[in-house]
């Protein structure tokens, strides 16, 4: 099998994919256009290139302290005995 092939298994067609055409390599190893990760998950495909897709850089939200944070500890009386 010259060059590279999608791997991506068809489970209707009890087959693999095994189509050459425009096949990059992903985590999940070789795919088509078709069957790539995200394409397979119904998302956009991500352009190949340096850098990350935009939502990845956002910042996560920094953390707001609840209520539980702000308690002070409660003095637990000793009991007289
Ligand atoms: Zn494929």
């Amino acid at each position: 099998m010259p060059g590279p092939h999608c791997g991506h298994w068809i489970g209707a067609e009890a087959k693999y994919c095994r189509s050459a055409d425009q096949v990059r390599h992903y985590l999940t190893g070789h795919r088509c256009p078709a069957h790539t990760p995200n394409a397979l998950r119904g998302l956009p495909e991500v352009p190949p290139g340096p850098g990350r897709p935009r939502e990845w850089a956002t910042p996560l939200p920094t953390r707001t302290p609840t209520a539980r944070d702000k308690r002070h500890l409660t003095v637990v009386k000793k009991e007289d005995r």
